[in-house]
């Protein structure tokens, strides 16, 4: 394993050239060392979504660099960029993105194909990963049998299987009622306790709250702050 930080960002920055130009993410610098987990809070427009692009590999910098597990993503070709993605960034989102016609175990396979994982070993790491979050009995389902929750965590196996460097999580439990949410936001801790580098956009206090750094984003400006449950105090 690299011993390099999952995460770091050099004076990077993205601005869209439009005219007119829109300075989306002010150039600025993170560190996200192996097992850290970082919640990421700011109101709407600030800027997250084009941080989770950038970090997600779906954007490049326009100013700056953005190394991931010590890879300059901007010297990597596009085949190369998406590979990386595909193998050390799992993503989460609010909405669930699952295929509705396949099982709980063929949607987290899905997410190996690509990977050159053989068959039998697709088959074993999505059943291991739907045991890590709690879907045991549940690998056969079809999504349309299972509950919102139990659905995220479908969606949580499917992004650990790859066994990736980071978990990349937009609002995970924006389409979970409260107790449901508070269940899988206690899943993200023990995987989190088990080693695993979690992002996580999150707009609730509470949820930022879990973490041990929050970083704020306001008019493209990322800060780190201190999370309160009030909300979050410039560090
Ligand atoms: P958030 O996710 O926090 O709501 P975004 O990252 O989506 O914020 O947007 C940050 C700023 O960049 C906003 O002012 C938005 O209008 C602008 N923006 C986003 N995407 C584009 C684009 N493709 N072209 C021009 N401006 C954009």
């Amino acid at each position: 394993m690299s011993t390099a930080p999952v995460i770091e960002l050099r004076a990077a920055g993205l601005t869209y050239p439009g005219p007119p130009a829109v300075h989306a993410l002010r150039p600025c610098g993170l560190t996200v060392g192996r097992g850290e987990y970082v919640t990421v809070v700011g109101p709407s427009g600030a800027g997250k979504s084009t941080f989770l692009n950038i970090i997600g590999l779906l954007d490049v910098p326009t100013t700056g660099r953005y190394l991931l597990d010590g890879f300059d993503v901007a010297t990597v070709s596009d085949r190369h960029r998406t590979a990386l993605r595909g193998t050390r960034i799992g993503f989460v989102f609010q909405s669930f993105h699952l295929l509705e016609h396949r099982s709980a175990r063929e949607n987290v396979e899905l997410a190996m194909v690509y990977q050159h994982v053989g068959r039998r070993e697709r088959r074993r790491r999505a059943v291991e990963a739907l045991h890590r979050v709690g879907l045991a009995h549940r690998v056969e389902a079809i999504p349309s049998r299972l509950s919102g929750g139990e659905r995220q965590r479908v969606a949580i196996a499917r992004a650990l299987a790859a066994e990736p460097s980071l978990l990349l999580c937009d609002e995970p439990t924006g389409n979970l009622d409260s107790r449901t949410a508070a269940a899988v936001l206690d899943l993200f801790d023990d995987l989190h306790r088990d080693g695993m580098t979690i992002i996580m956009i999150t707009h609730d206090p509470q949820v930022a709250l879990r973490a041990q750094r929050t970083v704020r984003i306001s008019d493209g400006v990322l800060t780190e702050t201190r999370a309160t449950a009030e909300g979050t105090v410039i560090a």
